[in-house]
């Protein structure tokens, strides 16, 4: 249910109305708006209709059942798009285009670091980088670990640049959560609902990556996981889907993103470079996913491909990422967008 306050309710009164939610057994979710509160009421959907008993309380304008499974993740809930803050300068969700820049995975300190000022001089706003590596082989490269994030914060304090990292389970996630800006759910673990539910404990945004046999509704009831802990700040992430078509390494489903626009406040993130596999296509998905209104892009550069430890073929050269960028700013220019 969502409890709809009025425009000049007192914190008097909300703090009334959280009680009661509380009272009832359930578990209240202030969701600031820019002219009112909504406080969505979370818990047994079989008992909920007893939440109606709200609705004569002083400051309260409506309770309303949210018809979709996802709750705090619907558009119900909030109508504006959510703006997501990851650093003082970086944002998402609002009309400037946020792009993630890096290589797959950490490898070395001058990988990481070269990496980082190509990524940036190209005009990038946030620097990605695997230090835990969820890899399909046990035999493939795991990633540096530790060492790995203290490389990113390295690069991070010589550019600037806030970065996003993988965490690959509940027991390391807060180590990952002490150097991270945003923490990244892959593909392989966004329906690991004891991952889901630690890093919706934890204060960090979110970046949750779509599985590869995920439908749209999965990929947000993992959001609802997050959110239902605590934690609003969830970006998803399109990253290309499993279907028949063996030409690409996934099928980009671009149409998630007018998709999603309908049905959640949440921004949404394309990345070209999982979904294509490929660097040769991943310039034109970049274009595509802009023009089709994504609030950001997650894409692999990497100083010396041939040589990366993992995704190398699907990694653009430093040089092809910032022309890349040159033609993104145009696009997002024809939809009412910066980079
Ligand atoms: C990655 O970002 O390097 C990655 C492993 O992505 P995904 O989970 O989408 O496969
Ligand atoms: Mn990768």
């Amino acid at each position: 249910m969502i409890i709809v306050m009025k425009a000049g309710a007192t914190k008097k009164e909300k703090d009334e109305v959280l009680k009661r939610i509380r009272e009832l057994g359930y578990t209240p979710h202030v969701i600031h708006g820019t002219t009112r509160d909504v406080i969505g009421a979370i818990g047994d959907e079989r008992g909920k209709l007893v939440l109606q008993t709200i609705e004569p309380m002083h400051g309260v304008e409506s309770v309303v059942p949210i018809l979709q499974p996802y709750k705090l993740a619907s558009k119900e809930v909030m109508k504006e798009s959510s703006i997501i803050r990851i650093s003082d300068s970086v944002s998402i969700g609002g009309s400037k285009i946020v792009v993630m820049a890096g290589p797959c995975s950490v490898e070395s300190e001058k990988q990481i670091i070269e990496s980082a000022e190509a990524v940036k001089k190209a005009g990038a706003d946030m620097l990605r980088g695997g230090a835990f590596k969820p890899r399909t082989s046990p035999y493939s490269f795991q990633g540096l670990e530790e060492e790995g994030l203290k490389l990113l914060a390295k690069a991070r304090e010589i550019t600037g640049l806030p970065f996003v990292t993988e965490v690959i389970n509940p027991e390391t996630a807060d180590l990952v959560a002490e150097y991270a800006d945003m923490l990244q759910i892959g593909a392989r673990n966004s329906q690991n609902f004891a991952l889901l539910k630690k890093v919706g404990q934890l204060r960090k945004p979110v970046l949750l990556k779509r599985g590869m046999a995920m439908t749209i509704q999965e990929l947000l009831m993992s959001a609802e996981y997050i959110l239902s802990e605590g934690n609003q700040s969830v970006i998803l992430c399109e990253r290309g889907i499993r279907t028949f078509e063996t030409a690409t390494r996934n099928t980009l489903d671009l149409a998630a993103v007018p998709v999603l626009r309908s049905k959640t406040h949440l921004p949404v993130v394309i990345d070209p470079s999982h979904a294509t596999g490929n660097h040769h296509y991943v310039a034109s998905m970049s274009l595509a996913a802009v023009a089709a209104g994504a609030d950001g892009l997650i894409i692999e550069v990497h100083p010396d491909p041939e040589h990366a430890s993992s995704d190398g073929p699907q990694s653009l050269k430093p040089a092809k990422f910032a022309d890349l960028m040159e033609k993104m700013r145009r696009v997002a220019a024809a939809v009412d967008k910066t980079i």
